[in-house]
């Protein structure tokens, strides 16, 4: 294995147990998968083995039809929609998925996430969340009307699952999911506290975050 492919791996290892340690995942569920700079071949989390197992040499190396090149497991489940992002946006080479709690339920209860936290505005440019199909995962059909549904958004609500999330690299694609699940636990304190609607963050200043994310200036 290459170093630069190793590398790549131990990213991928290491983001999953990031979202195990947030809570944004439990057991092996939730995928994570990045697209190997320069080429058409995709790192990808291995299907049903708990994160706290996976280790460099279990990720499995697939091609951009979802083909294992090279692996001693089966690729997540829901590879087709991973590579199919791939195959949709040349410029996206990281995708994440986490079934984040406070997202599912505000999601639940159609609930749509407010730009009430800067970084949620700066990570997805203001747009907020797409609103994916209810299909079953785990099939290329769901993959298409899903990315149907995200348009040009960086994030896609698959209800009473979870978020789907893209990147120019697996990074930005989990820092997105982290930006998500923040703006909906606060959200969802607002709720609770019964306080009614949150003040969202004034419309130009909203404008101004977007203007400096696109000068290249990031959230905090
Ligand atoms: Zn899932």
């Amino acid at each position: 294995m290459f170093a630069e492919e190793l590398n790549f791996r131990r990213k991928l290892v290491k983001i999953g147990r990031r979202a195990v340690s947030l809570g944004f995942v439990m057991n092996s569920q939730g995928n994570f998968s990045l697209r190997l700079p320069g080429t058409d071949y995709v790192l990808i989390k291995p299907s049903a083995i708990p994160y706290e197992d996976i280790e460099v040499e279990d990720i499995v190396k697939v091609d951009l039809y979802g083909k294992v090149v090279d692996g001693l497991h089966k690729p997540s489940s829901e590879v087709d929609t991973h590579c199919l992002a791939y195959r949709t946006y040349p410029e996206v080479a990281g995708c994440a998925h986490v079934e984040s709690p406070y997202l599912n339920a505000l999601y639940a209860m159609d609930k749509e996430v407010p730009n009430v936290l800067g970084n949620f505005v700066y990570l997805f440019e203001g747009k907020g969340l797409a609103f994916g199909p209810s299909l079953r995962s785990s099939s290329e059909k769901f993959g298409k009307a899903m990315f149907d549904a995200m348009g040009n958004n960086y994030g896609v609500i698959w209800k009473n699952h979870g978020l789907f999330c893209v990147g120019p690299n697996i990074e930005v694609a989990f820092d997105r999911c982290v930006a998500a699940e923040q703006a909906a636990k606060v959200y969802w304190l607002v709720l609770a506290l019964k306080a009614g609607e949150p003040d969202v963050i004034p419309p130009q200043i909203q404008y101004e975050m977007v203007e400096a994310v696109r000068r290249g200036a990031g959230g905090g």
